[in-house]
């Protein structure tokens, strides 16, 4: 009863789901817009309970071979002039045991430890979603329609299910004043496990890379207020990013010429979602689609590995009951969903200064961290405050 599953979605959340259903004797099967796996993405932390989550996986050694290893950062003015230096744990926010991987190395992980025993199919999307009391008749836009048991909506920020089953996403949307950017360029500044900052006042912008021979990302944030963008159409959102930091300087005239013919364009909103409720009969939602943090929680890959192994978990233990399962699902994860996206809420102002004094007194404050007496105190408290969110869940063992 309720076997056969339909995940919308192949990145973190639908593959590390469709890992635990199979375990559990479940059929996933797995539709993913995009032709092929996406790559792409900035460096996302695991934490906490994710880490559990992982260990549990059997992936944990993998996790440790990927993890960027990054050492720090440097502050740096128009002219590429050092202002302060920051080691990568202080920076991120990062305790003993936590991991950072970059995003499309994760998603290539769940990827493979999945596709013998679960079915994607790349290149379609769901076009609509009807269901009885016995199943869910999905129709598709390019396959026949198919019967599922429960249809999973775990396709990010913008979800497909989430627009054809609770409606238009509006309602939904937290948009936080701000726009991400990410892609990858050449490593031109020989960056070796290094990362470069740059602020202008409601902007930064930052360059690393995770090796001297490897490639180099590059990361974008602006304010904006929410303008009517299109994001299906990445010419448009190049053209946004390169008015948005047009006259700003640094290495930005150079980063946007690489904009140009990079493979990975990444844009998106600043934005969370919030609903008072996840699941509509058979169809329920997972990770950024029923409960993006943003990147400025830096907890969105973490939510969606932790509310996988939960939904799996109680869809197991509930003999087939999938209205017990999503409500235990829902009422397991809200407060830890709520303490991560609060996480983004305290955390974006320093994350994107407003002003030149603001920048300025950050700047002096990171170059004099080291011979404040009141460090502890002052870094103590934001690393408790991510310490107790990444852990706010106890994992059952399903088992
Ligand atoms: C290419 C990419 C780059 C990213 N880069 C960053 C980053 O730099 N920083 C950051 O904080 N977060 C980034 N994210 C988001 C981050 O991965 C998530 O916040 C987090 O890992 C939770 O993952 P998720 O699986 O719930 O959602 P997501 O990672 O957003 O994945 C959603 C998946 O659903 C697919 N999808 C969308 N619409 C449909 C549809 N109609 N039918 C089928 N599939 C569909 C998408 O292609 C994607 O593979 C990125 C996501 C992607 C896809």
């Amino acid at each position: 009863m309720n076997k056969k599953i339909l995940i919308s979605g192949a990145s973190i959340a639908g593959p590390a789901l469709a890992y635990w259903l199979h375990k559990y004797g479940f059929q996933p099967t797995i539709v993913e817009k995009s032709p092929i796996l996406r790559g792409g993405g900035y460096k996302v932390d695991i934490r906490g309970v994710a880490i559990k989550v992982i260990e549990k996986m059997g992936l944990i050694q993998e996790i440790r071979q990927n993890d960027t290893n990054m050492r720090g950062g440097t502050y740096v003015n128009k002219e590429n002039k050092p202002l302060a230096t920051m080691s990568a744990d202080i920076f991120n926010l990062r305790s003993e045991g936590d991991a950072e991987v970059m995003r499309g190395n994760l998603a290539n992980i769940l990827y493979h430890h999945t596709k013998d025993d679960v079915e994607y199919i790349f290149g379609d999307s769901i076009s609509s979603i009807a269901e009885d009391d016995d199943g869910v008749i999905v129709t598709f836009e390019k396959g026949e329609p198919r019967t599922f048991d429960l249809v999973i909506g775990a396709d990010g920020l913008h979800s497909n299910v989430r627009k054809l089953v609770f409606g238009d996403e509006s309602p939904f949307i937290n948009h936080l004043g701000f726009y991400v950017a990410t892609f990858t360029i050449p490593n031109y500044l020989n960056l070796d496990q290094w990362e470069l900052y740059f602020h202008a006042p409601e902007k930064v912008v930052s360059i690393y890379s995770t090796k001297k021979q490897a490639e180099a990302k590059s990361f974008f944030a602006f304010k904006s207020p929410l303008p009517s963008y299109d994001h299906h159409d990445k010419e448009q959102q190049k053209g946004l990013l390169a008015d948005a930091f047009s006259g700003v300087g640094w290495q930005i005239p150079q980063l946007l010429m690489y904009m140009d013919d990079t493979e990975d364009f990444y844009f998106d909103s600043m934005s969370q979602v919030e609903m008072d409720h996840w699941s509509i009969g058979r169809t329920v939602l997972l990770g950024d689609a029923a409960y993006c943090g943003s990147p400025a929680s830096g907890q969105g890959t973490s939510m969606a590995l932790v509310g996988a192994y939960v939904l799996a978990g109680e869809l197991a233990s509930s003999s087939g009951d999938h209205h017990l399962a999503f409500t235990r699902y829902e009422s397991k994860m809200r407060n830890f969903v709520q303490k991560n996206q609060q996480l983004a809420l305290d955390l974006i102002d320093d994350f994107i200064p407003k002003s030149k004094t603001q920048i300025f007194f950050r700047s002096q404050m990171i170059r004099l961290l080291p011979y404040l007496p009141g460090k502890k105190l002052i870094l103590g408290k934001m690393l408790d405050q991510v310490e107790q969110a990444a852990n706010a869940i106890f994992l059952e063992d399903y088992t």
